[in-house]
């Protein structure tokens, strides 16, 4: 490495330490990267010229100069997450300190319509957050519901099957006159903005409830992809091989048994609200019991696979509650070979799950590689 190298990863290090310890003062920084007070003050001001860190007002008291703390500038740089679901889209910006400064979200239902037209629509919700934030985006991460290609497109997505070899990158990146973007499959982004946001273990599994059923591998603090970047398609985990064809080509996968179409249909139920608000009724009780245990079938073969000690459930599995994590807790109970018994809990994240860790992933990138000046 030479020496701009090394000045950029010792930039790296001194902001990572502001992230992780603000407010901070520079002696603090210096004590704990082991760079000198000197380079210390000389990256800092690299990093207050280039608007990622800002100081505040002096503490009062003790000798010599005041030491201004550093803290993250929550008016500097900011990150872009966009999701395009199946049949929604939302855009939010997350200030330098992972903060949301502006989310909406709006019907868009995808299924039947072009690509570009979906497009088209992300795009301009994402104008309007990045106008209502008033913060300089400086990229943004979408998030989409299928198999993401390694030039950011979206090669195939069950439930949109115009959606092929879509390239999302470029066209959004145009549409958002030139802004880089990347992308992702949008329950890794749930998966790990549970972990950034949401207080989320390590190690665990996500399994989210959409319209598709989502699911994501965090091992040891990261996302496991997999050797081709499609890890923890949950959905597609067979609980009955007998069972009805499947958007996949195969039969019986989990989402035919416990995907919100299958479960609204087994609740006898006319949409999501209409299940949550008749939850506790006969017939739509046993459909959640039966979604749950399907879900746990699958589950604790992916627990005695991987060793996991943690479930996260989000989306719909979230807002249904006790009664689906019982379901999904009695056969992990009686299935998984580990103890003590698997962690199971509700995202804390709500709808936005995706949304947050696209938007957190912009300015994490950031902060673990800051542009040289
Ligand atoms: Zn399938």
């Amino acid at each position: 490495m030479g020496a701009a190298g090394v000045r950029r990863h010792n930039l790296a290090l001194v902001l990572r330490e502001v992230a992780d310890g603000e407010p901070v003062s520079r002696a603090a920084v210096a004590a704990r990267t082991g760079l000198t007070r000197g380079t210390v003050s000389s990256l800092v001001e690299e990093l207050l010229d280039g608007g990622l860190v800002t100081e505040l007002a002096a503490a009062r008291g003790g000798t010599g100069r005041p030491a201004n703390p550093l803290q993250l500038n929550r008016s500097g740089p900011a990150g872009l997450g966009v999701e395009i679901g199946v049949d929604h889209v939302g855009a939010c910006v997350v200030d330098l300190a992972g903060a949301v400064r502006a989310v909406r979200t709006a019907e868009s239902d995808h299924r039947g319509r072009a690509p570009a037209v979906g497009l088209r629509t992300a795009a301009a919700l994402a104008a309007e957050v990045i106008a209502e934030a008033g913060l300089a985006v400086v990229g943004a991460t979408v998030a989409l519901p299928g198999v993401v290609g390694p030039r950011g497109e979206l090669q195939r997505a069950p439930n949109l099957p115009r959606w092929i070899d879509v390239p999302v990158t470029a066209e959004l990146s145009g549409l958002l006159r030139g802004l880089p973007v990347g992308t992702g499959n949008e329950a890794d982004l749930a998966a790990l903005a549970e972990l950034w946001c949401g207080g989320g273990p390590p190690d665990m599994l996500y399994v989210s409830g959409e319209i598709g059923v989502g699911g994501a591998i965090v091992l040891g603090g990261g996302l496991f992809r997999g050797a081709g970047g499609r890890a923890g398609e949950l959905g597609h985990v067979v609980v009955d091989p007998g069972g009805p064809r499947c958007s996949c080509g195969g039969r019986g996968c989990l989402e035919q048994a416990a995907g919100q179409d299958a479960l609204l249909a087994a609740a006898g139920a006319t949409d999501v609200d209409d299940l949550l608000a008749r939850q506790h009724d006969a017939v739509p009780a046993a459909a959640v019991d039966a979604a749950g245990r399907a879900l746990g079938v699958a589950l604790a073969g992916a627990v005695n696979l991987l060793d996991v000690p943690a479930v996260v459930l989000g989306g719909l599995y979230a807002r249904l509650g006790t009664p689906l994590r019982d379901a999904v807790a009695a056969e992990l109970d009686t299935r998984v070979l580990t103890s003590p018994p698997v962690d199971i809990r509700s995202s804390v994240l709500g709808a936005d799950a995706a949304l947050r860790g696209a938007a957190t992933s912009v300015v994490r990138a950031l902060l673990q590689l800051p542009p040289a000046s």
